[in-house]
């Protein structure tokens, strides 16, 4: 069996040989961090992550080299950075933001499922890099300064728009809409330019006296070169990045290092549309990652079938993501995760440690494997899946390790598993129920709406429910029991306060281990009794 990936840049679906198969380099364009991620933007990192997981099987996860970059300078950041912290310096306003949008994207890529790239490379970070491919560019005739500004001169590379084959027409008309007058040729762009006051400021290459900043492309020839090196394997994004930004990232690479190619395969991910059109705040069908999480059209969309639906279509069609298609996905995972839950169940494996053993080194299946190594279809992939028919445990197990591989299935999901059963066979043992009180945490602190909901309706199903008193304290108590478990608690904490008062010793101590029963924990301060849950 072969892997074929489609490359934009030849227009072919081709046969996918590494440069070096101890070391298969994919690069893909990261976000721009100055807000929550939309739902597009989860796109290419689900795609580029079912990639990352075939390769590393392939290949051997220790052979393959993953870059995400993430953007942090750029307009929108600052602009950003003075409307939320008007009171602070620019360069620490930008700092929370880049901090704070940077935190927000892991943690919901993550609930998506998606696997941490080898390296995530910041912007900033790489300046000097990004000077000295400049200066390069510069001594090899292919940039020029002009009014502190360096530029590439688009027609110093022969074969410049290889990529986006747009006519030579069209890019000079393109340009024209706003052709700064020191610019030799409409086509030129920016790989420096100087900074406004406040803004964030380097020293400028090229023997430009005033401080200034990266233009937008150069960024990922910058970071690609320092951990992927001249040439390398697959570089991936969204369609929309064909041009400028991938077409300039070329011409600056391969003019930089005197190459026929940056990468051997370009892959580019089609677009998401919400509701049948392009996302806009302004047309109200703009939506978040995190929204979806936690809430949109009535629902919290657990982050596994996010990803299940996003694996409905293949990458490079486009998706329109309307309530219709998540709610088909989330039921439709739903229904194939009790399945797995029962099939498990059937067949006695109902500790944790137990189920991880038995998915450990599982292969996905070949029906699995041959689908995506056909330019990613996961479609085909997630139709094999389903197609399982017999749930038997071989079958099972089998599902769970396609479902694991193609990132749907994680840890929480399987502990969920183990849970269920535990809590079912003995309902009684207040330690199981603070183990299900654990897993509830465990999932909202994994932002995993689905494995709560899960949880939650476990308890209900038990006649239990439970109840977040605060961010991290939860009370269970019977849902049939109107008195508030709150209410009983404080009762007999001032029951037990007066028996003290009393000095009846064996009335208190009999209170206190009362509440114990109930899985109270009293402590007593200067300032009074206070309680909390056992852990
Ligand atoms: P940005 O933060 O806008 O630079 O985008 C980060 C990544 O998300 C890039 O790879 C974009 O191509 C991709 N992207 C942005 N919007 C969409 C969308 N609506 N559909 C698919 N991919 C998108
Ligand atoms: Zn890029």
């Amino acid at each position: 069996m072969e892997l074929k990936l489609y490359d934009t840049l030849t227009r072919e679906k081709r046969v996918f040989k590494p440069l070096d198969p101890a070391n298969v380099r994919m690069y893909v364009c990261g976000p721009t961090v100055y807000d929550f991620a939309h739902i597009g933007n989860a796109r290419p990192v689900i795609v580029f992550d079912v990639l990352f997981r075939l390769l590393r099987h392939l290949y051997g996860v220790d052979h393959v080299t993953y870059v995400r970059n993430i953007t942090d300078v750029d307009d929108k950041i600052n602009a950003r950075a003075a409307e939320e912290y008007p009171g602070l310096p620019l360069n620490a306003a930008i700092r929370k933001v880049t901090e704070k949008t940077d935190k927000q994207f892991h943690e919901d890529v993550a609930a998506l499922g998606c696997l941490p790239p080898t390296v995530e490379p910041r912007a900033t970070e790489h300046i000097a890099e990004m000077k000295t491919l400049i200066e390069r560019l510069v001594a090899s005739g292919n940039a020029y300064v002009a009014e502190d500004n360096v530029l590439f001169s688009v027609p110093s590379m022969h074969d410049y728009g290889r990529l986006s084959k747009k006519p030579l027409d069209e890019l000079i008309a393109g340009a024209r809409v706003e052709v700064a007058p020191y610019k030799r040729d409409a086509r030129d762009f920016v790989l420096w330019k100087p900074s406004k006051p406040g803004e964030p400021a380097w020293p400028s290459p090229a023997g430009i006296s005033a401080p200034g900043r990266p233009g937008w492309h150069i960024e990922c020839s910058a970071m690609s070169w320092k951990y992927l090196g001249e040439t390398f394997d697959i570089h991936g994004g969204g369609i929309d990045l064909v041009f400028p930004h991938h077409e300039d990232e070329i011409a600056q690479s391969r003019c930089a290092f005197h190459t026929p190619v940056m990468a051997n395969f370009w892959m580019h991910n089609g677009f998401l549309q919400v509701e049948g059109e392009k996302m806009s705040k302004s047309a109200g069908n703009f939506v978040t990652i995190r929204e979806l999480l936690r809430g949109w059209k009535g629902h919290a969309w657990p982050g596994s079938a996010i990803r299940w639906a996003m694996l409905q279509t293949h990458y490079r069609q486009p998706i329109d993501w309307n309530i219709e298609m998540i709610s088909r996905s989330a039921n439709e995972l739903l229904g194939l995760l009790n399945r797995l839950r029962a099939g498990f169940r059937a067949q006695g494996l109902v500790d944790f440690d137990q189920l991880r053993n038995a998915l450990r080194d599982r292969k996905p299946s070949k029906e699995v494997l041959s689908t995506l190594m056909d330019d990613l279809n996961s479609p085909e992939a997630t139709a094999a899946v389903r197609a399982h028919k017999s749930w038997n445990i071989e079958e099972t197990i089998r599902c769970a390790a396609d479902l694991t591989f193609l990132g749907v299935l994680k840890d929480s999901d399987i502990r969920y598993f183990a849970a269920f059963h535990a809590i079912s066979s003995d309902v009684e043992n207040s330690d199981k129920m603070m183990g299900l009180a654990t897993d509830y945490q465990v999932a909202r602190a994994n932002n995993d709406p689905l494995f709560a909901a899960s949880v939650l309706s476990q308890f209900d199903n038990l006649g239990l429910k439970i109840v977040e008193k605060e961010s991290s304290l939860l009370v269970i108590s019977k849902k049939s029991d109107n008195s508030n478990f709150d209410e009983s608690v404080q009762r007999l904490i001032e029951e037990r306060a007066k028996a003290r008062v009393a000095k009846n010793w064996t009335e208190s101590d009999r209170i206190r281990d009362e509440l114990a029963k109930m899985g109270v924990v009293l402590k007593d301060t200067k300032d009074g009794t206070t309680w909390e849950i056992a852990r």
